[in-house]
């Protein structure tokens, strides 16, 4: 019996999501004594499928050729298939980042396996079935996937679960992967990529997030935010309130439709704590937030509440620290 966990990876750099899926699910091997497979699709990728075992993969299935060199759906989703046929997993996982998540849907479709999507949590059952735990009705309830057969597939977002440390004294196997390219999974073509450099810190892999809502009342609102994350070295996030009224572009956006994070530190400046914008940023280590109304549903899950005028308190913050930092 194993688990079998999807590695995603750009063009060699892995996504930690990868690693975070894969802490959990050593955790939930070690509960039901399971081996954890893991599965590499790429070219030339020999250097993520070492790192897997670092992170906790007892085997790794390699799907190495030219024809994995870019992300293209079907032919990765044929890579998926051939895993599953190959390591006849009990439970499959596999992140909710771009691409992954429609390439773990075809081979879940084509080999009708129940796939719960865009998991947060996950647990395991006293007969060793896996419990996912996903937001459902718009992110008001929080649901436990139940499957009724085997195996058992999730997606997982990032920032659901830590990020484990690599053991670099693990040791594991390494399997070549033999995955047939043909009909639809070699017919896609990518032409090419353009990558968007905005030169701020990514909302999804910082430490540290200074977010802004409606609050901020516009596009300049941000700027003293921006202040605050520069000396404190995080990134700007945003409510989709903000982002919906065009005051910062959507990739800031945290909550259910936006990014899940998972920093140190979350202060929420002019957010009023809507339940779309908790389920993204409650498993933050430390929460503080800035709002002018005392009986903010916000202050309900955070350490520290200031009641104040954002555009007093967050210069006022910004100052300070500067000041602490010897800045
Ligand atoms: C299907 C669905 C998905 C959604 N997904 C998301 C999501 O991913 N992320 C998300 O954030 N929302 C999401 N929403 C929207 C969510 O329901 C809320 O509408 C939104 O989070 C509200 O944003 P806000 O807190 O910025 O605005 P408001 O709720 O309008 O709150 C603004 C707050 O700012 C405070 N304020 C005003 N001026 C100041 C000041 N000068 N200083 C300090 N405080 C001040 C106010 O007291 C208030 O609490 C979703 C909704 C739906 C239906």
């Amino acid at each position: 019996m194993s688990i079998l966990v999807y590695v995603d990876h750009f063009q060699g750099e892995v996504k930690p999501v990868s690693w975070e899926i894969m802490g959990k699910a050593r955790d939930v091997a070690a509960q039901a004594g399971l081996a954890i497979n893991a599965l590499v699709v790429g070219q030339n990728v020999d250097g993520v499928a070492a790192e897997a075992i670092a992170y906790g993969a007892d085997k790794v299935l390699v799907a190495d050729a030219a024809g994995f060199a870019q992300f293209r759906t079907h032919a990765y989703a044929a890579a998926f298939k051939a895993a599953i046929v190959t390591a006849k997993p009990h439970i499959i996982l596999a992140p909710t980042s771009a691409g992954v998540r429609d390439a773990a849907a075809l081979a879940a479709c084509e080999l009708n396996i129940g796939l719960a999507a865009d998991c947060q949590g996950l647990a395991l059952d006293a007969n060793g079935n896996l419990l996912a735990e996903r937001p459902v009705f718009s992110g008001n309830i929080l649901t436990t996937i139940v499957f009724a057969a085997q195996p058992q597939m999730a997606t997982v977002r990032p920032r659901s679960f830590p990020l484990p440390a690599a053991d670099k004294s693990r040791t594991g196997e390494i399997v070549p992967l033999a995955v047939a390219l043909d009909g639809l999974a070699s017919a896609e073509e990518v032409l090419k990529f353009e990558t968007t450099e905005t030169g701020e810190v990514s909302v999804e892999n910082a430490s540290i997030v200074v977010s802004g809502g409606r609050g901020v009342k516009g596009p300049a609102g941000f700027e003293p935010l921006r202040a605050l994350a520069q000396v404190l070295g995080a990134a700007v996030g945003a409510s989709r309130a903000a982002v919906d009224a065009g005051w910062i572009p959507y990739p800031a956006q945290v909550g259910q439709t936006g990014k899940t994070v998972r920093p140190d530190l979350y202060i929420a400046c002019g957010i009023s704590g809507a339940i779309q914008h908790l389920a993204g940023m409650t498993n933050s280590k430390v929460i503080v937030a800035i709002n002018k109304d005392k009986d903010a549903p916000i202050f309900d899950v955070t350490q520290y509440g200031i009641v104040g005028d954002l555009f007093e308190v967050v210069p006022a913050l910004t100052q300070a620290f500067r000041a602490r930092l010897g800045q």
